[in-house]
């Protein structure tokens, strides 16, 4: 069995999908790796860091050998025109964004599967990479927020006086705003939280922060939340207003599964933010929390800093690699034997991270989507 790593292609992608102690144990499987020379270094992973691997010169070669390629982000057209038929391809494909890439997999006979469709069961946490990398976002986020408000986060008391701390709002609580709630929260920040499904108040609250009730609560399918009816933006608009104007740095990473980010914070909200006033919107390349943000640009919107970063996860390669890899080893690893790879289609999460197999579409919702 050949696993295949690429170099990543997207611009601004910094991560791998394999770091060496993972590559040691895909070896003690009986597989090989088949690495395309370089792939790491933005990662600070150089060819030399791994042992036992094949280096090929470019990417045309590793994807026509390999059974198996592993990727952080969907490869070119071209590279997966080269795939042989019946050949895995693992990774976040993106599975919502190109309807040209999905028949491209179908057409070639590709077994592909999108780690945005792993479903959300407590087997499949340690798989789970929009949960790892929300992780390092979250925190990112954070960071971000406090790099760029001109207050201190934490209480600071000097010869001439105490400084208050920082007033910090998160919204949507999901496994990137617990992580921003809980780095800001170590910085020393005042932290408020919201969102829409009830079941995070106990998980805002266990990390200090004041969970804001808007009386609207909205559980989707899968552990997601659903789309909000216009009364209930309506009702929320109304109370998050407030705490809007009240913070001195907003995160929001609210997202809707397949679907643009909900627009959350208005123009008119912003209006009403503190002078020198931060805004971190997590969702930017989604389509934004915020009216106003620009994805991949700091904006001035008044004297409101509204920052829309991209690329989020890229920013901490490292670490945000080691979680990938073993996220998709996890995955993976059950089902090689000897060298050679035996899928389960009777394992839920094989069966429902598929995208395509065999020439069709597996999962029900792209399906529909593609219509
Ligand atoms: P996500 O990235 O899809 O969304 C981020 C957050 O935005 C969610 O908490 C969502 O409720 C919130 N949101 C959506 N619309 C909103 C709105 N209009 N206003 C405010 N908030 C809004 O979510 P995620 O973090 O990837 O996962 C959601 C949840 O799934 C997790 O918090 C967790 O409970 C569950 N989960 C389970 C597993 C597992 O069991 N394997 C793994 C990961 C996550």
């Amino acid at each position: 069995l050949t696993i295949g790593i690429p170099t990543e292609v997207v611009v601004g992608e910094r991560r791998l999908c394999v770091v060496p102690d993972v590559v040691r144990k895909y070896r003690e499987l009986g597989a090989q790796l088949l690495m395309q020379s370089g792939a790491g270094v933005s990662a600070h992973l150089g060819d030399d860091m791994f042992a036992d691997v094949r280096f090929a010169a470019s990417a045309g070669e590793v994807f026509a050998a390999a059974d198996v390629v592993l990727c952080v982000q969907p490869p070119r057209t071209e590279s997966i025109a080269a795939m042989k038929p019946g050949s895995v391809l693992l990774g976040l494909l993106q599975p919502w964004s190109s309807e040209e890439r999905v028949r491209l997999f179908m057409e070639r006979g590709i077994t592909a599967f999108a780690m945005e469709l792993l479903p959300r069961i407590s087997r499949a946490q340690s798989m789970d990479i929009l949960s790892s990398q929300g992780a390092v976002a979250g925190y990112e986020c954070a960071l971000i927020a406090a790099d760029h408000s001109p207050k201190f986060f934490p209480m600071l008391t000097y010869a001439a006086g105490t400084i208050r701390p920082a007033k910090v709002l998160v919204i949507g609580a999901g496994v990137a705003g617990l992580q921003a709630i809980a780095t800001a929260r170590r910085i020393g920040a005042m932290v408020e939280a919201y969102d829409v499904r009830p079941e995070t108040r106990e998980q805002i609250e266990s990390l200090g922060a004041k969970f804001i009730d808007t009386g609207v609560a909205a559980a989707g399918a899968g552990g997601y939340a659903r789309e909000l009816t216009e009364e209930e933006k309506a009702q929320q608009a109304e109370r998050l207003a407030k705490a809007i104007a009240q913070c001195d740095a907003l995160i929001t990473t609210a997202a809707i599964p397949g679907r643009r980010a909900p627009r959350i914070v208005t123009a008119a909200m912003l209006a009403r933010m503190k002078p020198g006033a931060v805004v971190v919107d997590m969702a930017a390349e989604s389509g934004g929390n915020v009216e106003g943000t620009v994805a991949g640009e700091k904006v001035w919107i008044d004297d409101v800093l509204v920052i829309g970063p991209t690329h989020i996860a890229s920013r901490m390669p490292i670490h945000a690699s080691e979680m990938i890899a073993k996220n998709l080893f996890n995955f993976i690893a059950p089902f090689i034997k000897d060298g050679a790879l035996a899928l389960d289609w009777g394992d839920e999460v094989i069966a429902g991270s598929c995208l395509t197999h065999n020439g069709e579409v597996r999962h029900a919702g792209v399906r529909q989507a593609l219509g």
